[in-house]
């Protein structure tokens, strides 16, 4: 098989043969079973990494612990200065990582390389975020009184991660923590561990160079039961997660349950609403590539298009057509518009869906099915599937984590898509297309769209840095990334402070002594 620079890249990444899966900076370690990923490219076996035992883990948190005392007297702009070197790093190593996402995930080149760009984006914000990290001054009912809120650094900061963007989630969460002067420890998916690692290994170089404790950023691997030491654990203020709705049911609670604040980004169900004056040249690659993009494993992938239906034979065709020129293949060969699944349990389950929407009475345009022979080894490699289906099916309320999109009609008035667009239990993304501007207004307003992202005449994939990010409903209510994001990284204060002589109390109260 051709190597596609895969051994050149793990190597300037610092990645060899067995991994130590736990560190704290320079101090690598991990006494657990070896995890051993598998590239669902080739099915050959990328790297053995270390799970973290609970005694590793013990050893990450009085790092992480101490380390946070140091590292939030910094001042934040000099904090800033770190992820900026960080920043500049990613830009040196983007090929090299941008091949391991590729490689260890499977989604194409391209996009493994934007992975690393939203790395590098996202550092670059929170640099100028270090020097705005502003609290307000708020007028005193009071004479010779002043209020004002502050932001104070959080604590360590624990970060759940899931598989389809390995490395771009811990980025969007780590470098506003770091700005926010808090430290993190890290558990990435089980299924890109090396990902993990190599991120690890970068970071750790720059604290390095820079005489910082280790302790800023750590990391710790293994599957859940090391993700139950991070959620329980009273020394983490907060747990930002990234993952399943199960998942987040769980976590969630556990969180809550000692009082700790958790940021969830869990499952979504996207849907693009097609009016009847929407543009054909927008409609059809902005649905094609949330549809099949990273193989339909993304938390915005689109799931289900809402077809007026008087264009609805009109943008079914053009779709159908569309999905006859993708490619399949390698997603280290640029010419391939598709790459495989993570994994065979991810197939079964595709496969269980499509079985699923026949027997409640979908209609199968684009038929799917398992890729076989030459290039397609690992058997992970799937066709992209189109059905015509119901938005009350079951199968069609729940995501299923794969190329599956369901097509439906809608007749009448947009008000009666967006009823569609809304009657599911997830509300990450969403779009409309139309060129009618009440349409796309009535899509954005307080009775539109109940998602966190509503976006008109683009997809429902592929969100910049600079907006928050997150949505409602069963998608778990968090937001990171852009906007005022950060403010979840730190803990607010009100100060109330009298500079007068008196002591006058808060609505008027007297108490005369
Ligand atoms: P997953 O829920 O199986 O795992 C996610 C992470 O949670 C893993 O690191 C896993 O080890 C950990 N985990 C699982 N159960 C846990 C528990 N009980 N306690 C602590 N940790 C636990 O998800 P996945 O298959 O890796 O990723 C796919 C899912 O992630 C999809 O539903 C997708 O929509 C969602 N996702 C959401 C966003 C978003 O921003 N909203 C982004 C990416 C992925």
């Amino acid at each position: 098989a051709t190597d596609f620079g895969i051994k050149e890249a793990l190597q300037k990444l610092g990645v060899s043969d067995i991994n130590h899966g736990t560190s704290t900076g320079s101090n690598n370690f991990g006494n657990g079973d070896l995890i051993e990923s598998y590239s669902p490219v080739d099915g050959q076996l990328i790297a053995k990494v270390s799970t973290t035992t609970r005694e590793d883990y013990d050893k990450v948190m009085d790092a992480a612990t101490s380390a946070f005392k140091t590292f939030r007297a910094m001042p934040a702009p000099q904090r800033g200065e770190i992820v900026r070197q960080f920043g500049n790093k990613l830009r040196e190593l983007k090929e090299p990582l941008g091949k391991l996402v590729s490689y260890e995930m499977g989604k194409s080149l391209q996009e493994g390389y934007g992975e690393v760009q939203e790395m590098i984006d996202i550092c670059d914000f929170a640099v100028g975020l270090s020097r705005q990290l502003n609290g307000q001054t708020i007028p005193s009912e009071r004479p010779g009184h002043v209020m004002r809120e502050q932001w104070h650094s959080l604590g360590v900061v624990g970060i759940i991660s899931a598989f389809n963007f390995p490395v771009a989630v811990w980025a969007w969460n780590t470098a506003l923590a770091w700005v926010c002067g808090d430290t993190c420890v890290w558990k990435g998916s089980e299924k890109a561990p090396v990902c993990a690692v190599a991120c690890q290994n970068i970071i750790a170089g720059v604290l390095k160079e820079n005489n910082l404790p280790e302790g800023i950023s750590c990391i710790v691997n293994g599957d859940y039961k090391v993700g139950e030491y991070i959620t329980t654990d009273t020394r983490i203020p907060l747990v930002s997660a990234t993952g399943s709705t199960r998942m987040g049911r769980i976590v969630g609670k556990t969180v809550a349950e000692r009082f700790g604040k958790s940021l969830l980004e869990l499952g979504g169900n996207n849907a693009i609403i097609i009016t009847p004056t929407a543009d054909l040249k927008v409609v059809v690659p902005g649905a094609v590539f949330g549809a099949v993009g990273t193989c339909g494993q993304r938390c915005t992938s689109t799931r289900r298009l809402i077809i007026h239906e008087s264009v609805y034979d009109k943008v079914r065709d053009a779709i159908v057509g569309a999905y006859k020129q993708l490619t399949i293949g390698n997603p280290l060969d640029e010419s391939n518009h598709i790459g495989p699944l993570i994994d065979k349990d991810a197939v079964n389950t595709y496969l269980a869906a499509i079985e699923k929407a026949k027997a409640e009475g979908g209609n199968v345009l684009v038929e799917g099915g398992v890729l076989e022979g030459e290039g397609y080894e690992s058997g992970c490699y799937v066709k992209p599937a189109i059905i015509e289906a119901e938005n009350h099916f079951e199968i069609v309320q729940h995501e299923t984590f794969a190329p599956i999109l369901y097509l439906m009609k809608y007749s009448g008035d947009v008000e009666n898509a967006i009823e569609m667009q809304n009657s599911v239990a997830q509300g990450l993304s969403s779009a409309i297309m139309t060129n009618e501007m009440k349409e796309a207004e009535k899509f954005l307003s307080f009775a539109g769209s109940d998602c966190g992202i509503a976006n008109v005449n683009i997809g429902t994939s592929g969100a910049e840095i600079g907006g928050a990010f997150g949505g409602e409903k069963e998608t778990g209510g968090g937001r990171e990334s852009g906007s005022d994001a950060w403010k979840i990284y730190m803990r607010r204060q009100t100060n109330t402070i009298n500079y007068s002589d008196e002591l006058p109390l808060a609505q008027g109260i007297k108490f005369d002594l």
